[in-house]
This record gives structure tokens, C-alpha cells and sequence, in this order.
């Protein structure tokens, strides 16, 4: 048993890809708004605490080298008074909260404040002694402009780290937007391909299939569909392909049967006389001549008495065979009824068509009938009236054929007679 293939109904196949698209747009949307977050935790971070940061650096590292600027000037001035103002400075720095809050700059700027506090008190005493205060002062001062260097470092490098973190997010912002792009890339390709191959080529194939059928050419076979309206329609095309097949067949066989005679298998009459005047016009047109015959078997009656019904039946098969086999392909012939035929003899003239006659006279003569019981009739004599095909019709030349044909049953059956006025001519 043959899988059972696999199909959905359209509305599911929409809603299932709507929501896969839905479902992308949303985590698309999340994506982007978790990156939004990481920015804005970043940058939030560096407005609320870097800069606060910085300006504290600064103003410490700043204060620090203020000291160390107003010990040099202290130790530098001849003037009593500038010594105090520049004492008067540090000793203010120095109880800054900025300098205070940090352990290290607050012992630092102590340090400084007592040991220039001495120096101006001394100076004040002896001027003498400011290069010995000047050696003491160096490393102070040294270590003061060294801590002040490195916090303001510190404070240059704090929007560095920062900037590197932003930079970081948006990378990885960057890689996270190209996947989610690319998958979204690859699923449409997907979905395009999918489409294509098991929605529009079966449509395609439909159409394709019912152009064929209304050309009356044979169904290829459908594509396979994805979709169940799809392929509803791809197998309702087929059904009609077949119906309409079987009607084609069907037709034929009733033009058939129409057409011929049930017995013999030779055209009927009807159809006989249709294709005696197309043919009759052809030849009257190509200027060709034409003789009409027709045949009747002599005492056929007997048979039926002597025999049966049924050997009379087969004696007319038989007969109608040899009929067909004396002819040539474009003569035309039919059982005109009952035990008699009629025929077009094309191109012929009144010796060919004598000839022809005889011939087939003496071939049913010759003939041995084998019944299907295995009985066998000598042959059957027949008696054929010819007429050639003139200018006044079908009609009138088998009407002269049969009058031909009463002659030759008047002078004793089993033989040709040609219509008086053609053997006149
Ligand atoms: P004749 O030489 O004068 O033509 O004599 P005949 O016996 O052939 O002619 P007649 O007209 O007396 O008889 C024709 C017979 O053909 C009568 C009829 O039963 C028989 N016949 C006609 N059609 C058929 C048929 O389809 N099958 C059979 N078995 N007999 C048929
Ligand atoms: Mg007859
Ligand atoms: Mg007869």
C-alpha cells in the first residue's frame, strides 16, 4: 500500500507561517530592546557615576598640587606676609572634604601643612635656614605632585573604560542583529522555496494540465502539492481527465457503431453514402473516373434454411471479408443490406472494373465457408451490377448499378453485368 502523502489545509499552512513571522518580528523587537537596555544601562552609568567620579578626581589631584605649589612659593618668598598667605592656603586645602575624604592625600596634605607650618614659623626667626626647610620639603612635594599625576590619570582613563563597554554592546549588538536578520533570510528563502515548489508549481501544473485537456491532449502527471485545496484540484483534474478520456472512448465507440454494421464490421449505408459523396466530388474534381457496384449473394436464402440462421451470419462475415480484400485501400464499400453490398470502385473504367468484379465474384465462389461448428459450405455465387459514376449523381449511378445487378439475376445469377449505356459507350 502506497504511504499516504502528507497534506495540509491552507488556512493551517497560513497560520503556521503567520506565526512563525510574528513570532520572528517579536523576537526581533526583544533583541533590539534588550539592546537598547545594555545602551542605556551603560550610558546611565557613566552620566550617574563616572562623572561625579571624575570631577572628584580632578578636584583632589587638583588640590593636591595646589598644596604643593603654595609650599614652593612659601619657601620661596622673602616676604613674611606672602610665607603666612601661602601657609594660610594650605592649611585650607588641606581641611578641604575632598582631601579629607581620601585617607591617603588627607595624611599626605597633614604631612605638608605641619612641616610647612614649622618652616614659616622658623623663617620668620632665621631666613637663613630656607635651603635646609627646602631639602626637607623636596620629597613632600615630590610625592604630592606624583599622587596628584596618577589621580588625574585615573580620572582621564575613567570615560576609556566606559567607551569600551558601549563599543562591546555594540558589537555584540551588531552580530546579534546579522543572526536574527540571517535566520529571518534563510526562513523567507525557506518559505519561498517551499511555496514555489509545493503551492505554485502544482497550480502551474494545473493549468498547464487543463490547457492539454482543452487541446485534447493527455494529462501529464500533477506535480505533488503541499496544500489540500491543491491538491483537491490536482485530483479532481485528474478525475476529469479520465471521465473525459472514457467519454472520448465511449464516443468513439458509438460513432463507431453508428457508422457500421454490427454483423460484417463494414461501414452501414448511411455512413457508406456520406463517404461516396465526399469522395464522388474528390474525384469528379481530379477529373478521375469511378465505378459503382452492387453485390448480392445468390439463394442466400438457402443457407439460412439449409443450415441455420447463425451460418448465414458467419457466411456474411466471411463474404464481407473477401469483399474487403478484393478491394483496394481508397475503394469504398458497406452492406448495403441484408445479403447485399455496395461499392465504389476509384479510378477504374468499365474493363478495369469488370475485371476487378469477376474477380471477386470468383473468389466467393472458390471460397470454402468453415462454420465455428466445424462445418464447411462450398462457395456462395453472387451477382454484381456495375454502373459508372456520371454526371447526374450518387443516387442515380447505384440506381443503375441495381438495375445491372436485376439483369444479371435475370440472366441467371453468378455473374458481372455492366450498365447498358456504359457498355453502349
Ligand atoms: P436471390 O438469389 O434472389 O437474391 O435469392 P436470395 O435467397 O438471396 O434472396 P432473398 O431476398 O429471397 O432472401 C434473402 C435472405 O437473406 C432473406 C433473409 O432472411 C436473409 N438475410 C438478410 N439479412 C440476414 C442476416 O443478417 N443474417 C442472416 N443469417 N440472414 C439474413
Ligand atoms: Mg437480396
Ligand atoms: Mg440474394
Amino acid at each position: 500500500m502506497p504511504a499516504a502523502r502528507r497534506d495540509f489545509r491552507s488556512i493551517w499552512v497560513y497560520s503556521v507561517l503567520t506565526g512563525l513571522v510574528m513570532l520572528m518580528v517579536l523576537m526581533a523587537a526583544w533583541w533590539v530592546d534588550a539592546q537598547q537596555q545594555q545602551v542605556q544601562a551603560v550610558t546611565s552609568r557613566a552620566q550617574q557615576d563616572m562623572v561625579p567620579e571624575i570631577v572628584r578626581l580632578q578636584r583632589l589631584g587638583r588640590n593636591l598640587l595646589q598644596i604643593g605649589h603654595e609650599g614652593d612659593r612659601l619657601l620661596a618668598s622673602e616676604s613674611q606676609a606672602e610665607r603666612q598667605n601661602a601657609l594660610l592656603l594650605v592649611t585650607l586645602v588641606s581641611q578641604h572634604p575632598s582631601v579629607q575624604q581620601e585617607a591617603k592625600a588627607a595624611r599626605q596634605a597633614e604631612r605638608a601643612a605641619a612641616l610647612l607650618a614649622e618652616a614659616a614659623n622658623d623663617l620668620a626667626r632665621s631666613p637663613q635656614g630656607r635651603a635646609a626647610w627646602r631639602l626637607r620639603w623636596e620629597p613632600l612635594s615630590r610625592d604630592l605632585t606624583q599622587a596628584a599625576d596618577a589621580l588625574l590619570t585615573q580620572a582621564a582613563q575613567l570615560p576609556g573604560q566606559d567607551l569600551d563597554a558601549l563599543a562591546q554592546v555594540a558589537r555584540r549588538a551588531r552580530y546579534q542583529w546579522l543572526a536574527t536578520m540571517g535566520s529571518a533570510g534563510l526562513l523567507l528563502l525557506l518559505f519561498l522555496w517551499l511555496l514555489h515548489r509545493r503551492v505554485l508549481q502544482p497550480l502551474i501544473g494545473v493549468h498547464q494540465g487543463l490547457l492539454r485537456l482543452q487541446a485534447g491532449q493527455a494529462l501529464p502527471p500533477m506535480p505533488t502539492a503541499a496544500v489540500r485545496e491543491v491538491v483537491v484540484l490536482g485530483e479532481a483534474l485528474n478525475t476529469l481527465a479520465a471521465t473525459m478520456t472514457e467519454n472520448e472512448l465511449v464516443r468513439h465507440q458509438l460513432e463507431f457503431q453508428a457508422h457500421h454494421d454490427s454483423l460484417t464490421g463494414l461501414p452501414n449505408r448511411r455512413h457508406f453514402m456520406a463517404q461516396a459523396y465526399e469522395l464522388l466530388h474528390r474525384l469528379r474534381r481530379e477529373h478521375r473516373p469511378a465505378l459503382v457496384g452492387m453485390a448480392d449473394l445468390d439463394f442466400f436464402k438457402r443457407v439460412n434454411d439449409e443450415h441455420s440462421h447463425a451460418a448465414g451470419d458467419e457466411v456474411l462475415r466471411q463474404c464481407a471479408r473477401l469483399l474487403r480484400e478484393a478491394l483496394r485501400a481508397e475503394d469504398l464499400v458497406c452492406r448495403f443490406g441484408g445479403e447485399e453490398f455496395a461499392f465504389v470502385l476509384v479510378g477504374c473504367d468499365a474493363p478495369d472494373g469488370l475485371a476487378l468484379a469477376e474477380r471477386l465474384r470468383h473468389n466467393l465462389e472458390r471460397h470454402r465457408f468453415t462454420l465455428p461448428d466445424g462445418q464447411v459450405l462450398p462457395g456462395m455465387t453472387v451477382s454484381i451490377g456495375l454502373a459508372p459514376m456520371g454526371v447526374n449523381g450518387l443516387e442515380k449511378a447505384l440506381g443503375d448499378a441495381d438495375k445491372a445487378l436485376y439483369r444479371a439475376k435475370d440472366e441467371g445469377r453468378n455473374r458481372v453485368v455492366l450498365e447498358e449505356r456504359a457498355v453502349a459507350a
